[in-house]
């Protein structure tokens, strides 16, 4: 993997102040946020936070046949849809990744304020309506009790290590772009007014 991914990240941990539902003036507010601190970037870090994007989506891209082959065998017969019930949400890191990509941002949090059961990008019979690069990254990483079973089944232990690397490199990935973003000023001071 590229030398970029062997950057020190100050963070260990993600930010999750955003990890909450949200209004969509207010979202997108957020947004406009984290793209002008984006454009603030120096040349040279917009580069380094682009192959840090680049990166991660083609890790994702890798993982996503794997993660729509445990979904197609579990999801439909699942009880207890996690999309429907469980608070998934978009946090800062999928922000500064959007805004890394260059390619925009969701139209809005996965639930508003007073919503809390459904994701607004679930559909029924159908599911998740985003591509999965586009989705909390959360909702790629999460594998249930189910899937982790299936997952022994389904692969090989020499494919299981590939899957669990890749995710491990997600993860260092996403620390590193946050870390910049964070270094580069107070955005968990601006975020906490905008959200109050
Ligand atoms: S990921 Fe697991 S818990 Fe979530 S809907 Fe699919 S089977 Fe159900
Ligand atoms: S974004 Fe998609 S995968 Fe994630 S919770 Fe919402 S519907 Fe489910």
């Amino acid at each position: 993997m590229h030398l970029i991914s062997t950057f020190p990240s100050d963070l260990s941990e993600e930010p999750a102040l955003l990890r909450r539902p949200v209004d969509d003036p207010v979202w997108n507010n957020i947004c406009r946020k984290v793209q002008k601190r984006y454009a603030f970037f120096d040349g040279s870090t917009r580069q380094i936070l682009a192959s840090l994007a680049s990166m991660i989506t083609s890790l994702i891209h890798l993982l996503d046949p794997v993660m729509d082959e445990l979904c197609k065998r579990t999801c439909r017969f699942c009880s207890d849809i996690c999309c429907v019930g469980s608070e998934v949400y978009y946090n800062e890191t999928d922000l500064f990744y959007f805004a890394a990509c260059g390619k925009g941002y969701p139209r809005g949090q996965t639930r508003r304020t007073g919503e809390v059961s459904l994701c607004r990008y679930w559909y029924p019979c159908f599911g998740c309506l985003l591509p999965r690069s586009q989705r909390p990254y959360t909702c790629t990483w999460f594998i249930c009790s189910d899937q982790s079973q299936l997952l022994e089944t389904l692969f090989k232990p020499r494919d299981i290590r590939r899957i669990n690397a890749s995710f491990e490199s997600i993860r260092r990935l996403r620390l590193i772009l946050s870390s910049i973003f964070m270094k580069s000023g107070d955005l968990g001071y601006e975020f906490s007014k905008l959200l109050e």
